[in-house]
């Protein structure tokens, strides 16, 4: 049994410093347990939904924009109990692990077991979960999505991306494909995806559930319900927003949704 907790739905620097929809990424728990993508608001509602991070294994970083990375220093003390014990592992960016401009501070980089740059077309485990890097085009060029092979099957996370012709293929198996959809249909921006483009993806991948998560202000503003029922209407599959607290069971055969 695999169990996913999100903390936070929002994206984008207008929904990071207002904390609408919480950006404190999601928590995968299978034999060991991740936090993917700590951003503001990660290490407080952990403790807020159930989740003690002190029991985390590894923390995960797609890249280093402060909505994904922010509470990663602090994560990494709660894992190392304070930085007594030299214990976990932590995935990241070549922006995050390595860039002089990172906002990981040294102490924290140094305080895990392990530390280890995953690129796109790389793999790397932590404890059963073989992790998979996939490319991305943002504006952090080091940027990576996730592909997770657990004990329930592929789930998958398309981080910060603009969308281009290959980016399903990279996702291709996921029951759950959890995307980060920043903008409303008619508003493009670059290095983000759309809802239409949302609408591509799941069709393409063909999950059995699409989590959209990383929604920016306009579209939250302009109201997320309407775009999801348009997603499920125009594909078929069946979609939720990774709202605070939000959990998922997953096992072989079929996922259940809590909250
Ligand atoms: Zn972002």
């Amino acid at each position: 049994m695999v169990k996913l907790t999100f903390l936070g739905s929002g994206g984008g620097r207008f929904m990071t410093i207002t904390q609408k929809r919480g950006t404190g990424g999601f928590v995968l728990e299978d034999d060991v347990k991740m936090h993917v993508d700590p951003g503001p608001g990660a290490l407080l509602r952990s403790w807020e939904n159930g989740l003690d991070p002190r029991e985390l294994d590894a923390i995960i970083v797609s890249h280093c924009h402060i909505d994904h990375c922010n509470d990663a220093n602090i994560l990494i003390e709660a894992m190392t109990n304070g930085g007594m014990e030299k214990k976990g592992t932590l995935v990241g960016s070549d922006s995050v692990v390595n860039s002089s401009s990172s906002m990981m501070l040294q102490r924290y980089l140094e305080s895990p077991e392990r530390v280890e740059v995953l690129k796109a077309g790389d793999k790397t485990s932590v404890g059963n979960v073989e992790i998979s890097g996939t490319p991305a085009i943002h504006s952090d060029p080091s940027t990576i999505g996730l592909k997770f092979r657990t004990s329930a099957g592929i789930i998958s996370y398309i981080s910060d991306t603009q969308f281009f012709p290959d980016l399903s293929k990279w996702h291709e198996g996921a029951r759950v494909l959890i995307a980060s959809v920043t903008r409303p249909a008619k508003y493009r921006i670059p290095y983000h995806l759309t809802t239409n483009d949302a609408i591509r993806l799941a069709r393409e991948v063909q999950p059995e559930l699409l989590v959209v998560t990383h929604i920016g202000m306009k579209l939250h503003t302009m109201g997320i319900e309407n775009e999801i029922r348009d997603i499920e209407e125009s594909t078929g599959i069946e979609t939720i927003v990774a709202s605070v607290g939000r959990k998922l069971l997953i096992d072989k055969n079929s996922i259940t949704k809590g909250l």
